[in-house]
């Protein structure tokens, strides 16, 4: 055993040590683990926390362990998320990996922290300085207050969702929600023109957010809704941190994010990440599913700005009947597709795979290609794409923003719904046809962004990526905003 004077000397020249913690689920792993790696580049010696669950799928589909044995201060983490394995961790249920963590997180967090020395992996490293957490695992931080370190929220959704998420007591006070009717059908939605009503609550976004476009936590009868609560907590309690990591950049969400800092003074705005990854090291993949490359050479036989890229992301579900509208849609409509349907991703009817009709099935050998999860970033920057037809999920909006392809957006549920808002309305990258799954409306959609407005549709996502661009690149906003981060994270030994 060494010396105490030694080891504190010893100590004294390590880097400080972030402990990274995100929400175990795709997009929000995706993100952090990209910050993780910037900061792993700048020196700092990073431990990224995640679910065992999660860290299993990592293993067998993306070996994120030895992609990042090139950084000697990089370790993984885990705790359990309280789930049984075979949980459904998609569509509504997502939301039981949040709930299931605010219970069981706390005690799990508390039991690693101690147990570890706060992971100072025997005095190899420091213990933990600094921690940087998914915005809705506030459990984690009486136990940082209680080792003396700093705390910085990352919320892995945009500003827009953030701030509509911060206003909700207001919008609740003008009585702008709650949006009765989950329990109904969804699509229910479409014809209550009351929903098309502006919202007045929402700083900064007056004139363009209808209530529809708030975030789908809101599509509750009664405003005590347990999930509707811990967003709002949660989301509060961010002005209690030392500050905020949004992956965007100014150029996109400048006004709102100023919006943001007149409650939160310290937000760094650093996106998109990826892109920033990209000027620095190989972007590595962070799948839960085995990625399909034979997508790249399919995409390589294509025209030019053919080929409609189709992807719901990683929580999405489709009954056999939605999947249906959407298929009609696209083979009416004559284009190319490449569509990424996730093996688990079919719900409903009789537990049989659905029968396909036989022109589906002829038009897709024809014109489609259908896969089980791509290596979206790459897809994304093919000559053959045209547009993306998605979700709406934030990392899938960034995304596709920083490629320059216009969107066609089809929300799912939580922020989708202000995100999609946003692509079509603010940034004018595309149509939202949210709250309908009609195959005449997805034939229109998918004519109107690949043909009838194609060249206004790529010329703003042209514009929109450029900026994107610039916000990473030496002297650009975010840039500086990692910069300033980093320079935090290192004084906080
Ligand atoms: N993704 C991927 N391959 C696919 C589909 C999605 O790598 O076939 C990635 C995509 O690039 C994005 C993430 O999965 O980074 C999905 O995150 P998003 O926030 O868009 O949606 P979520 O899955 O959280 O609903």
């Amino acid at each position: 055993m060494g010396h105490p004077a030694t080891a504190a000397a010893a100590a004294a020249d390590l880097p400080a040590h972030i402990l990274i913690f995100p929400l175990p689920m795709q997009g929000h792993i995706n993100s952090m683990l990209k910050l993780a790696e910037l900061l792993c580049l700048s020196g700092l010696h990073v431990t990224m926390l995640l679910s065992d669950y999660t860290h299993r799928r990592l293993r067998r589909h993306a070996d994120i362990e030895s992609h990042f044995s090139r950084y000697s201060g990089f370790r993984v983490a885990t705790i359990s998320d309280g789930l049984p394995d075979d949980h459904p961790r998609a569509g509504e249920r997502a939301m039981d990996i949040v709930m299931s963590l605010v219970k069981v997180g706390g005690s799990e967090f508390r039991r690693l922290i101690e147990t570890t020395d706060a992971l100072s992996d025997g005095g190899s490293r420091r213990r933990i300085s600094c921690l940087i957490m998914d915005g809705v695992l506030s459990f984690a931080v009486p136990v940082a207050k209680e080792i003396g370190i700093p705390v910085i929220y990352f919320r892995t959704v945009g500003a827009c969702s953030f701030w509509a998420n911060y206003s909700f007591k207001e919008v609740i006070a003008a009585g702008e929600i709650p949006l009765k009717g989950k329990e109904e059908d969804k699509y229910s939605y479409a014809s209550k023109p009351e929903l098309d009503f502006p919202v007045t609550s929402v700083p900064g976004m007056e004139g363009y957010l209808r209530r529809r476009d708030l975030p789908a936590f809101c599509r509750v009868s009664d405003v005590n809704d347990a999930g509707f609560n811990t967003i709002i907590t949660e989301t509060r309690r961010t002005a209690l941190s030392d500050g905020l990591i949004l992956n965007t950049f100014e150029d996109l969400e400048g006004p709102i994010l100023d919006q943001i800092r007149n409650q939160i003074p310290v937000v760094y705005s650093i996106g998109p990440l990826h892109c920033r990854l990209e000027k620095e090291a190989t972007l590595p993949s962070s799948s839960f599913w085995e990625e399909d490359h034979g997508c790249m050479a399919w995409l390589d036989s294509q025209p030019d700005r053919s080929v409609l890229y189709v992807s719901f992301g990683s929580v999405t579900l489709l009954s056999k009947e939605e999947l249906l509208e959407i298929w009609y849609g696209l083979v009416d409509s004559g284009q190319r597709f490449l569509w990424v349907m996730r093996p688990d991703s079919i719900v409903g009817g009789d537990g049989g795979s659905p029968s396909i009709p036989v022109e589906l099935e002829k038009a897709t050998k024809a014109r489609g290609y259908m896969v089980g999860w791509v290596p979206q970033n790459k897809v994304l920057a093919h000559p053959s794409l045209g547009a993306f037809f998605t979700h709406s999920g934030w990392n899938s909006t960034l995304e596709s923003i920083a490629a320059g392809i216009p969107m066609i957006c089809w929300p799912y549920f939580a922020d989708q719904m202000i995100n999609s808002r946003f692509a079509s309305e603010v940034w004018k990258v595309g149509l939202d046809i949210k709250d309908t799954c009609d195959r005449a409306i997805v034939e229109k959609t998918v004519r109107d962004v690949m043909e009838v407005r194609k060249d206004e549709f790529w010329e703003r996502a042209r514009q929109m990526a450029e900026l994107a661009k610039k916000a990473v690149s030496e002297g650009g906003s975010s840039y500086l905003n990692l910069n300033r981060l980093i320079e935090f994270l290192k004084s906080s030994i």
